[in-house]
């Protein structure tokens, strides 16, 4: 069967964001990381490709999104979404205008809708103006971004600096009116000539609004708030009937492990009630630079534990030891050996029967799937908010099944390690 939703989202974490929302609404989703060459997943509503597209200059940015568009079109997706950040991360040159409107061309479409907004995480859009929480976009921190300060935040405004193609909106007096009014206002603002419409929403219930009427649409862009509405689309038509066990993974055997290289605060606490009940190993940074085989040593350690529960392997240390080890080694080595570390005992373990991983850390789950050669992640239950189970999808199909979940450092409930094990369905 033909894949319902096409998604190319603009950075990785991004796309595991959009790739929840779409599971929580009854969507089999996969997330694969970077373009895929080979054949597409089967037995799924949605694909969301996760590019790091973001910060890119405009043109690779470009050429990289309409890599995935072709891509996605090679499985029949029937509608196609672009994900951006909620807070319209973009410079005045771009990124999200000029793919936007590359990916219209592409699909032979003259109209799309730009909505970041997420009223779940704080983002509301009124009158076409951004607001985070109380605050005006361009009042609030993202003015001080490093990479792309928001320094104005009428979308209208930022969006039409960013294309060439007109730009107009659909205001809240329309949206409170429901879908079929939404709808009119897009088909007047295309008589009109405007290609793009900034869409305002507060709730929930205009984001569902906005997804009806956009059930015609070949293309959608927004952050992720917007895909809420989306799947009744489907389910209206009699395409998608999946919603009971879209975040069911399958069995999950093997044995449970969980590696840790964040110092963030809430993975500290994590570390330290998980060393409470379960054995812990603390892979030591000078020992590593001191050229010794920590990566043997831990999994000699970890094979002599782990029948009989999940192991901690962790870096995780408190704020002035990290310190310490980072003026004796630098930042970057310091972390990146550690990284390197961890993936390698990610890879030991995998190799000698673990099923059900817990990395936690951004940049070491980073690491860890490089290391393992996963291509993408099917998209499970949450174990807390942002961090689902996933079931990974492995370059080389021979590997094991493994479930696998990813926790940016300060995610998680304090008891995550001990707990995370009773919500894999
Ligand atoms: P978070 O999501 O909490 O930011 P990351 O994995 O993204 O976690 O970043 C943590 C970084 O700190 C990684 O590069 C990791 O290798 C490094 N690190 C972990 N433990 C130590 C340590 N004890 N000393 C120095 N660096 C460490």
């Amino acid at each position: 069967m033909a894949v319902l939703l096409g998604c190319i989202a603009d950075d990785f974490t991004g796309g595991a964001d959009l790739a929840g929302m779409l599971v929580k609404a009854g969507m089999k989703t996969i997330q694969l990381i970077g373009v895929p060459t080979g054949l597409g997943p089967k037995d799924v509503d949605a694909i969301v490709i996760a590019l790091k597209s973001r910060t890119n200059s405009v043109t690779e940015a470009v050429d990289e999104s309409l890599k995935a568009l072709e891509w996605l079109k090679s499985q029949d997706c029937q509608q196609f979404y672009f994900k951006y950040c909620s807070t319209f991360d973009s410079t005045s040159a771009g990124n999200i205008g000029p793919v936007a409107e590359a990916l219209m061309k592409a699909l032979n479409t003259n109209f799309t809708i730009a909505c970041p907004a997420f009223p779940a995480n704080k983002r509301s859009i009124y009158k076409g103006h951004l607001f985070v929480g109380d605050e005006l976009l361009s009042e609030s921190g993202m003015r001080n971004h490093p990479l792309t300060p928001m320094m104005d935040s009428n979308l209208v405004r930022v969006l039409q600096k960013q294309v060439t193609a007109k730009v107009g909106l659909t205001d809240y007096s329309v949206v409170k009116g429901g879908s079929g009014v939404i709808q009119k206002r897009f088909a007047d603002l295309q008589k009109d000539g405007y290609q793009f419409s900034i869409v305002d929403a507060l709730s929930d219930i205009d984001l569902h609004s906005i997804g009806a009427a956009c059930a015609d649409l070949p293309l959608v862009t927004g952050g992720s708030g917007i895909a809420l509405g989306l799947p009744e689309n489907f389910r209206k038509k009699g395409l998608l009937k999946t919603s009971a066990d879209a975040d069911k993974l399958g069995d999950a055997g093997g044995l449970r492990a969980v590696i840790s290289g964040s110092c963030s605060v809430a993975t500290q606490e994590q570390v330290r009630l998980m060393k409470a009940h379960s054995p812990a190993y603390h892979l030591d940074p000078l020992a590593l630079a001191d050229g010794k085989n920590v990566v043997r040593e831990a999994l000699e350690w970890a094979a002599q534990h782990i029948a009989s529960g999940p192991v901690l392997i962790y870096a995780t240390s408190a704020p002035e030891e990290v310190r310490n080890i980072q003026e004796r080694l630098g930042i970057d080595k310091a972390g990146a050996m550690v990284e390197d570390a961890l993936a390698g005992i990610a890879r030991g373990l995998v190799r000698s029967g673990v099923g059900q991983l817990i990395v936690a850390g951004g940049e070491t789950s980073g690491a860890v799937v490089k290391a393992l050669g996963i291509s993408g992640l099917r998209i499970g239950s949450e174990i807390a908010p942002g961090v689902p189970w996933t079931k990974a999808i492995f370059e080389d199909s021979t590997v094991q099944p493994l479930m696998l979940a990813l926790k940016s450092g300060n995610f998680g409930g304090p008891q995550f390690f001990n707990e995370a094990w009773d919500y894999i369905k």
